[in-house]
C-alpha cells in the first residue's frame, strides 16, 4: 500500500510524497489520520522561522483510527482511556515519552517539555524508516515511546481536532494559577479579572477556559472586529479593537474597566513583541503576565524593566504542554458549552495543505482542517 503524505522538503516548498506504508514493530501503531488542524505553528514553520532538520511532515494536531495495532502497544505506551484497539478514536500527543535521563528530566520531572530528547511528531526528519513523522499524511507512524489518548464518545466529533490547542490553552491558564492562594489573589482565581490580547484560535480558546474556570471580567483585544465578535461568543464581556485605539487608549479603558488597578492576569496570545510590552502596561501591580503567543522568534521590543520591578510582576513563560495535558483537553472539550464549533471553519484534502496555510489570519479563518482521506 502506498501512503500519501505533505513533505516540505525545505520552508516555503511543500508536495506530496508517496511512501510505502511501514511495516509495523510490536510496539507502534499505525494512524490513520481523519483530520488534523493547521497550526501557527505549521505557518511559522512555512515561513522559515523553525530552525528543523527538513525535510519534514508537518501536522500534530490530529484526531484518527486505530488502522492497525502491533500486539505490545498498549503495555509500551502511556495509553490513557484504553486498552484500545483496531478501529477505535484516538489522538496522539505530539511530544515523546520523556527520556527520563536528562539534565531537566532528572532534576525537573515536572517540566517534561523541557527534556532534550523527544522527539514530536510534525517537527522530525523524515528521512528514515519508517518515515511518516508527521500528521499531514494518510497514515501516520506511532511509535511506542508515544502518549495516546482514546477519544471519548461524549466529545462532538467537529471539535476533536481542537484537542492539541486546547491543551496549549488549558496549560496557559494553570500556569496561571500558581501559586494557587486565591484568597489572597495569589495567582488566578475564580472572579479575577483577565485581559487576553489576540485572538486567533489560541486566544480564542483561551477565552473559553477561562469563562469554563469561572473569570471575571473578560477583556479581549485584537485587530480584527470578526474576531472580537468570536471572542465575545466564546465568553470575553468587552472586546477592544486594536485597529481602532492607539495603545495608551488601551491601556485607560482597561483602567476603567477595572477601578483603576489594571487586570489580575494578562495572557498575551497575539505573539507580537510590542504586545508583551502593553501586557506590562495593563496588569495590576502584583499581577502576573503569560507569555503564550511566543512560540517563534518574532524579534525584540524595548521594555521598562521598572515596570516589573515595581509592580511585583509574576511573568511565566509557556512552552508546550505535559503530556498529561490531552486529559485536562478532553475533559474540557467534554463539557464545555462554549460554541467550540465555530471554530472550526474549512475543511480541505491533503493536496491543498499550502492554501491552507496562507488562508491563516485571514477574515473568518481560525482553525483550517485538513482531511488527508477526503
Ligand atoms: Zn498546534
Ligand atoms: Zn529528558
Amino acid at each position: 500500500m502506498q501512503v500519501n503524505a505533505a513533505v516540505m522538503p525545505e520552508p516555503g516548498q511543500i508536495e506530496i510524497r508517496e511512501f510505502e506504508k511501514p511495516s509495523l514493530a510490536n510496539d507502534a501503531l499505525l494512524l490513520k489520520v481523519d483530520g488534523v488542524g493547521i497550526c501557527g505553528s505549521d505557518k511559522h514553520m512555512y515561513l522559515g522561522h523553525t530552525n528543523l532538520n527538513f525535510p519534514v511532515i508537518p501536522g500534530h494536531e490530529a484526531s484518527g483510527i486505530v488502522a492497525e495495532i502491533g500486539k505490545d502497544a498498549n503495555q509500551v505506551m502511556n495509553v490513557m482511556g484504553g486498552p484500545i484497539k483496531e478501529g477505535d478514536c484516538i489522538t496522539v500527543v505530539p511530544g515523546s515519552k520523556n527520556c527520563g535521563k536528562c539534565y531537566y528530566c532528572l532534576r525537573f520531572a515536572s517540566r517534561p517539555t523541557l527534556c532534550t530528547n523527544r522527539t514530536i511528531y510534525g517537527f522530525s526528519n523524515c528521512e528514515s524508516p519508517p518515515y511518516l513523522t508527521g500528521e499531514f499524511s494518510e497514515y501516520t507512524y506511532i511509535h511506542g515511546n508515544s502518549w495516546v489518548y482514546k477519544i471519548p464518545d461524549g466529545i462532538p466529533e467537529k471539535i476533536r481536532v481542537l484537542t492539541e490547542p486546547v491543551a496549549v490553552a488549558t496549560r496557559a491558564v494553570e500556569r496561571a494559577n500558581a501559586p494557587g492562594v486565591a484568597q489572597v489573589g495569589e495567582g488566578y482565581g475564580i472572579g479575577n479579572r483577565v485581559a487576553v490580547l489576540g485572538c486567533g484560535p489560541i486566544g480564542l480558546l483561551v477565552v473559553a477556559v477561562l469563562r469554563g474556570t469561572g473569570a471575571g471580567t473578560i477583556i479581549a483585544t485584537d485587530i480584527v472586529a470578526s474576531r472580537l465578535e468570536m471572542a465575545k461568543r466564546m465568553g470575553a464581556d468587552v472586546a477592544i479593537d486594536v485597529s481602532q485605539t492607539t495603545s495608551e487608549e488601551r491601556v485607560e479603558q482597561i483602567q476603567e474597566l477595572t477601578d483603576g488597578i489594571g487586570v489580575d492576569l494578562v495572557i498575551e496570545c497575539a505573539g507580537l513583541p510590542n504586545v508583551f510590552a502593553e501586557a506590562l502596561n495593563v496588569v495590576r501591580r502584583g499581577g502576573k503576565v503569560i507569555e503564550l503567543g511566543h512560540y517563534t522568534d518574532s524579534g525584540s521590543i524595548q521594555v521598562r524593566p521598572h515596570q516589573i520591578c515595581n509592580k511585583d510582576l509574576d511573568i511565566c513563560g509557556v512552552w508546550a504542554y505535559p503530556q498529561i495535558q490531552f486529559q485536562t483537553a478532553l475533559d474540557f472539550l467534554e463539557r464545555t458549552d462554549a460554541p467550540l464549533q465555530d471554530l472550526v471553519t474549512h475543511y480541505l484534502p491533503l493536496s491543498r495543505l499550502e492554501e491552507g496555510i496562507q488562508m491563516l489570519g485571514q477574515e473568518g479563518v481560525y482553525k483550517v482542517v485538513i482531511e488527508p482521506h477526503r
